[in-house]
């Protein structure tokens, strides 16, 4: 979430020529629906779970430094991760595990072991980093050298990004299209992958839609010191997930759901997952996919003469 809010007063919106809103609007835009007729096997549902893998990276980001916090984090590595990957493996689930690269290289081996099991690994910036009030420079050599170093951890260049901020600066699609990933997973328009439009233009990028609806941090996180300390019984999100996973098998669509292992990895949470997971595996035709292997068969849906090229 960002924490600087536009100033209203300052902007005066209200002013703006219809030029104007418009071209805010247009500047990101989901375009072309890609959820094809048929999944892959005849699967009647896509399940694409992630995880984002932030650990000590949440504080590091904003300057915290304290033991207090980063011990948060270390959870996340230390217990969260090895929970989630043992429950994956039993129900034979790859995932896509989105690594900020300063929490890959304080924990190489869990970034490697995520590969080594099946499931990918995917950039999500360098340090966590608020890409939104990054200059389009820095932006692009934090992502870069972040797919770099993923890809020197695991040898395998990821073909996807998750913006740490859930949100785009003025640069980041330019970055993301220079650097050639092959999909995004950071907004918001749609239930369904949808392809990327600049300026009303096809750009050829995947999108796969988060919501913090499918998100375990707004349930379950809280701010020491702050008035609000938003809290739910975890049996009540799984109610919520169950239900959203549920319609998305009656529509034929795409469940996709966001996790932190610092998070999620607590006992009293872990066993929503593995509930949820119970649930899902009880329906035929489910197709858990990674994210990357999600976006490879949505992208089937651009005509390959339609897909731009990009260059830097
Ligand atoms: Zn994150």
């Amino acid at each position: 979430m960002s924490t600087t809010e536009p100033d209203a007063t300052a902007t005066q919106s209200w002013r703006w020529p219809e030029s104007q809103w418009r071209r805010h609007v247009e500047a990101v835009r989901a375009g072309r629906p890609l959820k094809p007729e048929r999944w892959p096997d005849g699967a009647r549902v896509a399940v694409a779970l992630s995880f984002d893998s932030d650990h000590e990276t949440i504080p590091l980001r904003d300057g915290h430094t304290s033991p207090g916090l980063l011990a948060q984090g270390e959870y996340g590595a230390r217990v969260g991760a090895p929970r989630v990957l043992d429950l994956l493996a039993r129900f034979g689930a790859p995932a896509t595990f989105f690594m900020p690269a300063v929490s890959a290289l304080l924990h190489p081996d869990e970034a490697r072991s995520y590969t080594r099991d099946g499931h990918e690994i995917a950039v999500h910036g360098w340090i966590h980093e608020r890409n939104t009030l990054l200059g389009a420079e820095d932006e692009k050599a934090l992502v870069g050298r972040a797919l770099d170093t993923l890809t020197d951890l695991t040898g395998q260049r990821p073909t996807g990004i998750r913006t740490p901020s859930w949100d785009f600066s003025d640069s980041t699609l330019r970055t993301i299209l220079d650097l050639g990933f092959s999909y995004d997973s950071s907004l918001m328009a749609d239930d369904e992958p949808y392809e990327i439009l600049a300026a009303g233009r096809p750009t050829g990028l995947v999108e796969i839609p988060v919501d913090w609806i499918r998100d375990d941090a707004p349930y379950f996180t809280m701010d020491r010191y702050g008035a609000v300390r938003p809290h739910s019984r975890p049996r009540d999100v799984l109610e919520i997930w169950t239900d959203e996973f549920d319609a998305a098998y009656r529509s034929g669509g795409v469940f996709q759901l966001t996790l932190h292992p610092h998070v999620i990895g607590h006992r009293s949470r872990l066993i929503v997952l593995r509930e949820l997971l119970d649930h899902i595996a009880g329906h035929p035709g489910v197709w858990f996919a990674t994210h990357a292997e999600l976006a490879q068969a949505v992208r089937a849906a651009i005509p390959p003469h339609e897909i731009p090229e990009h260059t830097s």
